[in-house]
């Protein structure tokens, strides 16, 4: 499954995170869906939950946000938002199901090409991870 799939890349991420920062345990992971992602959230939920499950060294808490779909025409350059667009809710929905179909229904709000680019608000990024110190390893002073 596709959201399977990402996820355990995500928590490959977070895992190699905590291993390059020794002593430190990852918490908090701000994942960002982008506006036009095509993939299905609560499954993708669903899989960081399952895959945590079988892994003792992950204890992380998932805040999800939504990452602004801006648009980006390769014509003359102009960047506008796709909150912006002058579209309906059914075309919008559509949009949203398959991204690609944008370029029937958007054209540059500035020359009026169709040739434009999603610039953000595709995928899902890794925002931030939140570290803290685990209390076991650190070593009072004066040992040793
Ligand atoms: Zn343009």
């Amino acid at each position: 499954m596709h959201e399977w799939a990402l996820a355990e890349a995500v928590l490959d991420s977070v895992r190699a995170e905590q291993i390059a920062r020794a002593g430190q345990r990852a918490g908090r992971v701000v994942i960002q869906f982008g506006e036009l992602q095509s993939i299905d959230p609560d499954v993708f939920t669903e899989g960081i939950r399952h895959l945590q499950s079988v892994d003792d060294d992950l204890n992380l808490e998932f805040v999800f946000e939504t990452e602004p779909a801006t648009l980006k025409c390769t014509v003359c350059g102009h960047g506008w938002s796709f909150a912006d667009c002058d579209i309906d809710e059914a075309t919008r929905e559509a949009i949203h199901f398959l991204p690609e179909v944008a370029h029937s229904f958007i054209v540059c709000p500035s020359c009026g090409s169709a040739d434009f680019r999603v610039d953000q608000g595709r995928g899902v990024t890794i925002e931030s991870i939140e570290f803290t110190s685990a209390e076991a390893s650190v070593r009072p002073e004066g040992e040793g």
